[in-house]
């Protein structure tokens, strides 16, 4: 699968909301905790006024974006991490995700059920990141439990790795930060071969409610220095209303937004930092067919990126035609910029730039 974020979060947050907002594919948003329990994937197309511009210069006759994958986690639960029933299927569900985003309910409403009977982001926050480590300290114990006889008769291998466990877990029992533990080489590879929940790379996104802005809820003010604690991005969004503007046709949308005073939707600004957030950029392809946008895992070769199209491209490959993106929109496309030298020919080693616009030469 494509890399894919897992939407996170306590039951009744409003995950369920964001979810079918993000998709439009209606999966029941009810007032009922558990109400979602099969993971629910959705693709999202997202909006980049490049992609127009260059489509406009070739007047391409279609235009296609490029996408961020997103997955619903049904509400995780206190004890999930003991195993116990549901529990295990979320975590193996978030174990699978590439990034995460964790759903906090900053909104109040009486008439929404809020399994801890009370709206503090703070603490839903620090329970589910409890769960997460709890089971990350039950994986990390067992990979240890597998080592440690070999350790202990000396193997320097095994040595090693009971040291970085050692360490990760110690880590773990303080409440720590994975990411933060500065490991070498041998102990970034051994947390993502444990695929350690708490090491993903995670973005908090805070449900405001309607009449909430980021500057006026305390509840966001309160989360927003938790995450920046944690060196985690915070996205303020507000769900149900997010969920309205989805039914809306293009015209009706984009009326609405001028009267709320926005420039785009919580949505597509939650799949750019999604987007950022699994470390994806874009490539293009621009012809009078169509000019579309490829996500591609940032640092890849030419060669890998032209297996993103078709693997053929990636076995035959050639070269890659490539010009910028400043270039073919100062320029004026691609006849203009071939002209002036600003179309490089670029080899299978060559790393991918974010905004290139590449045409693959390839032979089968
Ligand atoms: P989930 O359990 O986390 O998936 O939460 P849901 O999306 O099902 O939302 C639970 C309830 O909260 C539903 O009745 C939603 O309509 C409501 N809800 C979600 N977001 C908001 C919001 O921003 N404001 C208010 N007032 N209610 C919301």
């Amino acid at each position: 699968m494509a890399l894919h974020c897992g939407i996170i979060g306590l039951p009744n947050v409003g995950k369920s909301s964001l979810f079918n907002a993000l998709t439009k594919i209606s999966i029941a948003a009810e007032n009922y905790p558990f109400c979602t329990i099969e993971p629910n994937v959705g693709v999202v197309p997202l909006a980049d006024e490049r992609l127009d511009k260059l489509a406009a210069l070739a007047a391409s006759a279609q235009i296609i974006p490029a996408k961020v994958h997103f997955v619903d986690i049904a509400g995780l639960v206190s004890g999930a991490a003991d195993g116990e029933g549901l529990g295990n299927k979320f975590l193996a569900h978030i174990r699978e995700a590439d990034g995460l985003i964790h759903v906090l309910r900053c909104f109040d409403d009486d008439n929404i059920v809020h399994v801890a009977g009370k709206v503090d982001p703070l603490v839903d926050a620090q329970a589910v990141e409890l769960e997460l480590a709890l089971a990350d300290l039950a994986t990390a114990a067992r990979a240890r439990e597998k080592v440690i006889r070999l350790a202990r008769s000396g193997d320097k291998q095994a040595v090693k790795r009971v040291e970085v466990l050692d360490r990760l877990i110690e880590c773990l029992d303080q409440g720590g930060v994975v990411g933060g533990l500065n490991l070498e080489e041998e102990g970034a590879a051994l947390v993502k071969e444990l695929g350690l929940l708490t090491a993903k790379p995670m973005l908090y996104c805070a449900n405001l409610g309607d009449e909430d802005t980021p500057q006026t809820s305390g509840h966001y003010a309160a989360l927003s220095q938790h995450a920046q604690a944690a060196g985690a991005g915070v996205v303020a969004i507000k769900a149900r209303l997010e969920a309205e503007l989805s039914e809306l046709d293009e015209q009706e949308q984009a009326e609405m937004l001028a009267a709320l005073g926005m420039n785009e939707t919580g949505l597509q600004r939650l799949a750019k930092e999604v987007y950022r957030l699994l470390g994806l950029e874009t490539f293009f392809t621009v012809g009078p067919k169509e000019a579309r946008a490829w996500e591609f895992r940032a640092g890849i070769d030419a060669a890998s990126a032209a297996g993103i199209i078709h693997t053929d491209m990636q076995r035959g490959f050639i070269r890659a035609e490539t010009i910028s993106y400043e270039d073919y929109v100062a320029l004026g496309g691609e006849n203009a910029c071939r002209g002036a030298g600003k179309l490089r020919l670029e080899g299978r080693d060559y790393v991918v730039q974010d905004g290139d616009v590449l045409h693959f030469r390839f032979n089968v």
